[in-house]
């Protein structure tokens, strides 16, 4: 199936994309470039998102299934975020002052990563087929495109300051009876990730004590 192009168009203007043949995606809520439209013609709209990782992740790389009740709709909606036992923290660039290696820092805790805005291709292709509401929108608190999680029910914004930052929330439970909602996978057992993105220290640790990792779901070789 070939990757479909979203737009981000404000509300007052959605009547210019729909007379461009722009079309809407229910579940999203976002209008998108039709399969045989020209793209160029929409350049306005089409979102740049960041490209630039910043740190590598040490496997294994998790993916944290967790819920959340939406503020808005008041129903229970699952979320997922993904974490792993440490993580590294990649230079910015190189200066010709430092040293290869020097600068930088390598964390081995365990850790979870919230505002991801840039994953692997394969990664991303993945989140794409089997994450249908978590996916890049537009952050109005952190004013940035991230991999946000969606509520299935109504399809409000579930941002990542809530659910990662807030006592009680998904992904920052108190008591192993929160944690025992959660299901975590292992992604990729060897190996490195590399995303840009947030990461958590402390909630991760206390996940994986009262809680088992599940199989083994290695999506695709090779996603560094
Ligand atoms: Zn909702």
């Amino acid at each position: 199936m070939p990757k479909l192009i979203f737009l981000e168009v404000p509300f007052e203007q959605k009547d210019e994309v729909k007379a461009l043949g722009a079309k809407w995606h229910s579940k999203r809520r976002k209008w998108f470039v039709p399969e045989d439209g020209d793209e160029s013609i929409y350049s306005e709209w089409i979102p740049q998102y960041e490209t630039e990782f910043n740190l590598r992740a040490i496997a294994p790389f998790y993916l944290i299934h967790s819920f959340e009740i939406c503020y808005k709709c008041k129903m229970d909606s699952a979320v997922v975020t993904f974490g792993s036992l440490g993580c590294e923290y990649l230079n910015e660039k190189d200066d010709e002052y430092s040293e290869e290696g020097e600068g930088d820092e390598i964390k081995e805790e365990p850790v979870s990563f919230s505002y991801i805005s840039v994953v692997p291709e394969r990664l991303a292709a993945y989140i794409e087929e089997k994450l249908p509401n978590y996916f890049l929108d537009w952050s109005n608190t952190t004013e940035s495109f991230y991999y946000m999680n969606h509520c299935e029910q109504c399809g409000a914004h579930l941002g990542d300051f809530f659910l990662h930052s807030e006592p009680e929330h998904a992904f920052f439970p108190q008591t192993p009876q929160e944690v025992q909602r959660m299901k975590i996978i292992d992604l990729k057992p060897q190996g490195t990730v590399k995303l840009s993105a947030s990461p958590h220290w402390g909630s991760m640790e206390f996940i994986l004590k009262h809680t088992s990792v599940v199989g083994s779901e290695n999506p695709r070789q090779d996603q560094s």
